[in-house]
């Protein structure tokens, strides 16, 4: 294996064929495992995504699991490390960005990282240190109200510095502008300055571009999935985004959408709107003990040879906040995951092949349940989610593989309004 290999840990599971996605589209070959492999890679790639369910869990936990996917990372030949979080940067005041970062740079025993969320396709910019999304700054967009991590500051510099020990400061947009000597040059004032993460400003894909040449000498980067435009795979001239080309798309279709953002909550209006059959998921019934997954899938039995279902637990920030004052915001969010997950693999039972998952937590949970270790990147629906092949839904059967299963896990606030409508013709 290339000492080359670009070795990146994506702090939940949307991230993480978010993040292979572009490095696919900017000519790196990408592996995306589910969780640390028991053993090698045995791949030919210039990149491997592994995807961890970090974001979230306490801060100790996820510095565990993310000192093991780089010390796996490592033993694969890994030069470079990429941590990917998420482009509205979500995390608590505790963590897990600040926390996992530190852990990784003492791992690394490198003194200088960046942290750059920045993903201009879909609108998410930095500007003097403050994060944007669209017209809005963080904090008045609908993040505010994420069920598990909402963002109530958008100056990131603040942000980071609030959950880590070493200095925060930032690369500016006036320095961004000038190219990648200048950013180089910023950096080692920064570094001799005793600043160890810079928040670093970008607001388009030339800026990523700009930034991609200043990247290539530190040992960690810390980004959204933005920042891997800018970068060159080691070992031979970038190509044209060679994605996979996946096997022929069959079986019946489904989405299972456990996200509340502003983003998941117009799509799944818009997909009911247009007739499409849809199942709330009421998460009070789940806390009474009532079999609500089953319910779902005696529903989905009916609907699904007429086309896709809709499984949803969806809902607007009143209603969410209504059924976290009553049964806590990590329950809530645990009981609508679990049913979420059993609805997944009764629906990969009931002959579903094609299926979209909206929400990372809400991926992360329903990929898990599927036992799926590996993904292929296919096609991109929208900016940060492409169509992707795991082998099989489960672990093979009788020594065979079943036929594989279509995924396409969607990040809460990716996505136009019409992408459940839209999202299966890709796959045409
Ligand atoms: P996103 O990608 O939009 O951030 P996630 O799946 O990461 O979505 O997070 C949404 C969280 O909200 C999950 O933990 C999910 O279980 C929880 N959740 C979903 N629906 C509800 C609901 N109706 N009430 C309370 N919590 C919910």
């Amino acid at each position: 294996m290339s000492k080359a290999l670009l070795g990146c840990i994506a702090d939940d599971f949307t991230g993480a064929t978010d993040l292979a996605n572009n490095l696919v589209r900017t000519g790196f070959r990408v592996v995306q495992t589910i969780g640390i492999p028991d053993g090698p890679l045995n791949a030919d790639a210039d990149a491997v995504v592994v995807s961890l369910k970090s974001r979230t869990i306490p801060a100790a936990d996820a510095v565990t699991q993310s000192l093991a996917a780089l010390a796996w990372l490592q033993s694969q030949g890994a030069g470079q490390i990429y941590f990917k979080y998420c482009s509205t940067f979500d995390s608590t005041a505790q963590g897990n960005i600040g926390p996992v970062t530190d852990a990784l740079m003492d791992a690394l025993g490198t003194d200088f990282t960046i942290a750059c969320p920045a993903f201009p396709e879909n609108a998410r910019t930095i500007f003097k240190g403050y994060l944007f999304v669209g017209d809005e700054l963080l904090h008045e967009s609908g993040m505010r109200n994420h069920p598990l991590t909402p963002m109530t500051d958008s100056n990131l510099v603040r942000v980071l510095q609030a959950q880590t020990q070493r200095r925060v400061g930032l690369i500016d947009y006036c320095t961004v502008a000038q190219g990648a000597d200048a950013i180089t040059q910023r950096i080692a004032a920064l570094k001799a300055a005793g600043v160890s993460m810079a928040v670093t400003d970008a607001v388009s894909n030339d800026d990523l571009r700009s930034m991609g040449p200043a990247l290539a000498a530190l040992p960690l980067i810390t980004a959204g999935s933005g920042v891997a435009i800018g970068l060159t795979p080691a070992q031979r001239e970038r190509s044209q985004g060679d994605a996979a080309t996946l096997p022929a798309a069959q079986g019946l279709r489904a989405i299972v959408s456990g996200s509340c953002s502003t983003a998941t909550n117009g799509q799944v209006a818009a997909f009911i709107a247009s007739g499409g059959a849809a199942f709330a998921v009421n998460p009070m019934q789940l806390a009474q003990g009532e079999d609500v997954a089953s319910n779902a899938l005696a529903w989905s039995k009916e609907h699904l040879l007429a086309g896709p279902v809709l499984i949803y637990a969806t809902a607007e920030p009143d209603a969410v906040r209504a059924v976290q004052a009553e049964l806590g915001v990590e329950r809530a969010g645990q009981l609508v995951e679990q049913a979420l997950a059993a609805v997944t693999c009764g629906l990969v039972q009931q002959g579903v092949r094609q299926l979209i998952v909206a929400g990372g937590e809400t991926s992360g949970a329903c990929v898990q349940a599927l036992d799926i270790k590996r993904l292929r990147i296919g096609p991109q629906i929208a900016p940060g989610v492409p169509w992707c092949h795991a082998p099989s839904p489960h672990a093979p059967q009788n020594g065979q593989y079943m036929e594989g299963l279509h995924l396409a896990l969607k990040s809460g606030n990716f996505g136009a309004s019409d992408f459940f409508i839209t999202a299966f013709d890709v796959l045409k």
